[in-house]
């Protein structure tokens, strides 16, 4: 057995982690939540570092790194600010891995080299009002009509989708539940498309939005994978769901992390009875829990990865790693502000913004219940 990262990866944890100490001082990541603000300034520096092209093919323009590289990318960056991380994940998951997994060689070099200069912002448009954990019964229309086709219906939480360049839109193309969805490849300038913000809890900054297509014509060479993927859209998303789940386990990890070491600094610190809080038995006990479920998360994670890399099937493996990541770091969250009493329960700390943001983490991707549905049928239940 082996429980060591590359030399590389290592290299690789290690670059970010002085990058975001650098570069991302806890007061800027408050004001970034406090403004609502998407992190244009600091996606940029990332970007002239290289980190669009972290996993775009390297024929393609980019590094060639593989889910493992991106995991430790979004960890990282959860640790102090995770609307990064969930910003570079719409590039590199919802960009480059559906445009590499899915998409023929002409839109492969049409997007996939500016993915990785930074240049394209990406979205992925599945749920809609009806149709959130049942997102095989969207109803989001697409028509033929001559070489195009011509969208009409909402979507909603989109992440992204105000800011975004093109938008993988699913819709309705023939009356089968799961045969009859088609990703295309919405191009945001395109007339009769718009993005209204909705106001979150969490991740502020993140733009989510609610989608309204009215007449949204779409050339049929614009189908992700090209006119012949016809209907795919079902078989297309599942490709990608493996690399999804993980990317969320990594960011829950990072948020787990985040909290924990925040809490455990506050513990050291905060003098109460004539001595650090963490000297009392049942502050240590919380912390210990806390450092412990995010080791065991965090093995469980990277042995799904290590699968998924492998080429093994690793379907359970990912969906129990989304879950227990996102549940561990909600459980870790919680804690952080009980460590922090009063403090804790204040806008100034950053105990509540993990809280906040780690929630939605067992919600977006599938939620902890459609989870354990996934992992139940893989037990033969
Ligand atoms: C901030 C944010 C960002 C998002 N970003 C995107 C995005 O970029 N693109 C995108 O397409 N979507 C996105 N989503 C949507 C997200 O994937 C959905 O919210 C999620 O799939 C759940 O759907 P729903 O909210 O409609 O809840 P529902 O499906 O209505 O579920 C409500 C509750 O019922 C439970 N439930 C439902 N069905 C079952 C079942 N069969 N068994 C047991 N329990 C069940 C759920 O677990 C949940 O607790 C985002 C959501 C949020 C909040």
């Amino acid at each position: 057995m082996d429980f060591h990262f590359s030399e590389e990866q290592d290299m690789l944890r290690d670059t970010i982690r002085k990058w975001v100490e650098t570069e991302v001082s806890r007061e800027y990541a408050q004001e970034i939540d406090e403004r609502d603000e998407y992190p244009h300034e600091l996606l940029g520096k990332l970007t002239n570092l290289g980190f669009m092209g972290i996993n775009v093919p390297e024929e393609y323009g980019g590094q060639g790194g593989n889910v493992i590289d991106v995991m430790i990318l979004d960890e990282e960056l959860s640790r102090r600010i995770p609307v990064l991380a969930w910003a570079t994940g719409n590039i590199t998951l919802y960009g480059t891995s559906i445009v590499s997994k899915n998409g023929n060689e002409e839109q492969k070099k049409k997007y996939l080299p500016r993915l990785a200069k930074g240049e394209l912002k990406f979205a992925y448009a599945l749920t809609e009002p009806n149709a959130g954990s049942d997102a095989a019964s969207i109803r989001t229309k697409a028509v033929p009509e001559g070489d195009y086709y011509v969208i009409n219906g909402s979507k909603m939480f989109i992440s992204g989708a105000g800011i975004a360049d093109v938008v993988v839109t699913n819709a309705r193309t023939a009356e089968s539940k799961f045969k009859g969805i088609t990703d295309f490849l919405v191009e945001t300038q395109s007339e009769g498309f718009s993005a209204t913000p909705i106001k979150d809890l969490g991740y502020r900054g993140s733009n989510t939005c609610q989608v309204t297509y009215e007449d949204v014509k779409v050339p049929a060479e614009n189908i992700l994978g090209g006119p012949e993927c016809l209907n795919h859209g079902w078989k297309q998303m599942m490709r990608l769901l493996n690399e999804e789940r993980l990317l969320l386990s990594a960011c829950s990890l990072g948020i787990g992390q985040g909290a924990f070491e925040y809490a455990l600094e506050y513990a050291k610190e905060r003098e109460q009875f004539g001595q650090p809080i963490g000297q009392f038995q049942a502050i240590q006990h919380k912390l210990v829990d806390m450092a412990t479920e995010l080791e065991a998360a965090r093995l469980l994670a990277y042995f799904a990865a290590w699968k998924e890399t492998s080429g093994m099937e690793c379907v359970k493996e990912t969906s129990m790693s989304k879950f227990y990541c996102s549940e561990v770091a909600k459980r870790v969250a919680l804690e952080g502000v009980q460590i922090l009493g009063g403090y804790g329960y204040t806008m100034e700390y950053d105990a509540q913004r993990y809280l906040r943001d780690v929630l939605v983490l067992s919600i977006g991707g599938g939620t902890t219940q459609i989870q354990k549905n996934i992992i139940a049928r893989q037990l033969g239940l």
